[in-house]
């Protein structure tokens, strides 16, 4: 069985077994598998899981970055793959956002009731613009890595990169030497993807044994018109736009987005999933680190298209609950508003909420009405996080196609990049310790 297949019968045992805890009641708070099961073990293995791949995601993304721009054979490249990222990303979350609001004005009002379920919720305002811009740029390097500042980090490992590239033949072993890195933390991908199965496993059982069933059937309208924009803007829009931009086969392209999706899902975090998100672009779909090491973290971080279709789709059914009259000029600037949150917003679980709430102040919603969606809001940010992750690669491939930097063999082939099993070849071991021994020896 490959990998993808294992990690899909993972998550659907997990599924399964969440299902049975949480409806036989043996979910119930201070019961053994409430205690040992699902906050011991499932949240264990889960947690490790995801910690660990945190921490891949800054030195993956730094190593890869500056072997990207190093890679990249003319320097002005990097501004159009800048340039065209970027613009694709907001174009796609304003497509996402609108169709959501267009969906969601057009059902909702003849369903929405008002739930029972209030809990209390508070807001944050949106940081200004400005603060956004000037945020981009760290004034302290080590405080960008440490706390994982994907803009910042971004911008440093170009600027580092560049740099390196000014520094010219004197830069040569260095560069040698991140190449390697960036090989081996690929490596460490594939080492932390082996033991996904268990993991995804352990993540979706207890997902799904505390969710709240019954929120979710007095919340259907809601869930369901959401989950119906999110699905039309994953195979519809994007696959549109991948199509008519790049030409490339939305078959294969679905298939090989699986992993990036499972691990989405999963995770409900974008920026946890970079590394197999960057993984699956390149080794997958075969498109060159110098588009993807860029597109990847920085999609991460500002394109959020399942985001924005939430708030779309949760504006209109609060605004009706509270009959509140949006208007036109109302929803323009929900529209605005969501694509300049998602730029400031990092692709952690959850911050689709309070990005959410910045929306609400700014239209003048009651920012407590999102109390209402708040327990149903865990599955949801599992699906949308799924779509926001292929919205990053949906773009990052539009971009390396036009830019030239993909290889279409490496896409067409089915098994190009599958995760094989793992192995260190006796020769290079062999060939490594000698190295070690020699230079001790000098
Ligand atoms: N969890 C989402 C992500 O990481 C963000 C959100 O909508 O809460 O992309």
């Amino acid at each position: 069985m490959t990998l993808t297949r294992k990690v899909l019968v993972a998550m659907g045992l997990g599924i399964i077994v969440g299902l049975i805890i949480n409806l036989s009641g043996l979910n119930a708070e201070g019961g053994f598998t409430h205690d040992y099961i699902v906050g011991g073990l499932f949240y264990i293995v889960g947690k490790m899981f995801i910690t660990a791949l945190k921490m891949l995601v800054v030195p993956l993304v730094f190593f890869s970055l500056i072997s990207g721009v190093l890679g990249i054979g003319d320097i002005r490249k990097l501004g159009s793959v800048g340039l065209k990222s970027f613009g694709l990303y907001m174009l796609t979350t304003a497509i996402a956002i609108a169709t959501a609001i267009g969906l969601a004005a057009v059902v909702i009002p003849f369903f929405a009731t008002p739930a029972a379920n209030v809990e209390a919720f508070t807001g944050k305002e949106a940081p200004p613009i400005s603060d956004v811009l000037i945020n981009i740029v760290p004034d302290n390097v080590i405080q960008a890595f440490a706390s994982g500042n994907m803009l910042q980090i971004i911008f440093f490992s170009i600027l580092l990169g560049i740099s390196m590239l000014m520094a010219g033949q004197k830069a040569k072993s260095i560069a040698e030497g991140i190449e390697v890195m960036n090989e081996a933390m690929m490596n460490m991908v594939n080492i932390i993807m082996s033991v996904a199965p268990y993991a995804v496993f352990a993540l979706l059982a207890k997902a799904v044994s505390e969710l709240g069933f019954d929120l979710l059937t007095q919340l259907a309208v809601y869930v369901v018109v959401l989950i119906t924009a999110l699905m039309f803007h994953l195979f519809g829009t994007l696959m549109f736009l991948l199509k008519i931009f790049s030409r490339l086969s939305i078959g294969t392209f679905l298939t090989k987005i699986r992993d990036a999706q499972v691990f989405a899902f999963s995770t409900a975090s974008s920026n946890a999933t970079i590394p197999v998100t960057l993984r699956t672009v390149t080794k997958r779909m075969g498109v060159d680190n110098s588009v993807a090491s860029f597109t990847v973290p920085f999609g991460a971080t500002i394109n959020m298209d399942g985001t924005a279709i939430m708030q779309g789709v949760s504006t209109v059914f609060i605004a009706n609950i509270y009959g509140v009259e949006l208007g036109i000029s109302g929803y323009l600037t929900v529209i605005l508003m969501s694509v300049l949150a998602s730029i400031g917003t990092a692709g952690v679980p959850g911050v689709g909420l309070i990005m959410l709430s910045m929306v609400f102040v700014q239209v003048g919603l009651p920012v407590e009405g999102i109390g209402l969606i708040l327990g149903v809001d865990r599955l949801l940010d599992m699906v949308r996080t799924s779509v926001n992750v292929t919205g990053d690669a949906v773009v990052t491939c539009i971009v390396a196609k036009s830019e030239k930097e993909i290889d279409l063999e490496t896409f067409a082939n089915e098994n190009a990049g599958i995760v094989e099993e793992l192995e260190i070849d006796d020769a290079s071991e062999e060939a490594l310790a000698q190295v070690v021994h020699n230079t001790e020896k000098k």
